[in-house]
């Protein structure tokens, strides 16, 4: 991560991040990493209802957007971080989102977060090792559509072998009562998303696998 933001700042960038489904559950480091905005929502790695997003910007990054001329209302990075510093929001939050997100930061902070991100690789590997293992068992192709060494450590997406149509295994995967994703626009048909993250833990995940391989046979 330090060489991509290494590489934005020689070019006069900044290196924001889009850290929806990593965040709380894949390693990041804001300040070590030297990064300069990091996005990111309750509903996923969080593992809490959607409807709150988190954001941390550096202080490059505020200092740039007080320069920027109509810079807008909506995500005023400056109006926010200048609220921030006395504890407050620009404008009222959704205040049972926050009493949910202080329960679950309790949890989190209970468990480590070194150790949750740890938590969450041993998920990914779970589930790289699951997918080879019932591969041969179930006589089909699928795997991760990204290589090993560069995957989520929050959620995999499975190429599914063209017998086996995306939507109609996520609808069969549902009957045992688990819930898979169906791929990301284009990828809709083709593939399947497992997201192995928030609260899940290596043991949950085996009734995934367990549904999946059932959809398979059925
Ligand atoms: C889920 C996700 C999004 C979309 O988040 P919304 O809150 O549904 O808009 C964007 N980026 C990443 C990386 C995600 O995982």
């Amino acid at each position: 991560m330090h060489a991509i933001s290494d590489l934005a700042h020689s070019h006069g960038a900044l290196c924001m991040i889009d850290s929806v489904s990593g965040l709380a559950g894949a390693e990041l480091r804001f300040d070590e990493w030297k990064l300069d905005y990091v996005l990111t929502g309750s509903q996923k790695s969080f593992a809490l209802p959607s409807g709150l997003a988190f954001a941390v910007a550096s202080e490059e990054m505020v200092e740039l957007a007080k320069k920027a001329e109509n810079r807008g209302v909506y995500f005023d990075i400056v109006e926010m971080d200048k609220y921030a510093q006395q504890n407050q929001t620009p404008a009222t939050p959704a205040f049972s989102l926050m009493y949910a997100l202080e329960a679950q930061l309790e949890w989190i902070a209970r468990e480590g977060i070194e150790k949750r991100w740890a938590r969450h690789l041993e998920m990914l590997t779970a589930t790289s090792a699951w997918l080879e293992d019932s591969a041969s068992r179930l006589g089909i192709t699928w795997e991760n559509i990204v290589a090993a060494g560069n995957r989520s450590p929050t959620v995999s997406t499975v190429r599914l072998p063209e017998s086996i149509p995306g939507r109609a295994f996520v609808q069969k995967v549902k009957t045992r009562g688990i819930q898979v994703a169906t791929g990301y626009g284009k990828l809709g048909d083709t593939t399947f998303r497992i997201g192995h993250m928030g609260d899940h833990t290596v043991e949950t995940l085996r009734n995934c696998f367990a549904a999946c391989e059932q959809a398979v046979r059925d």
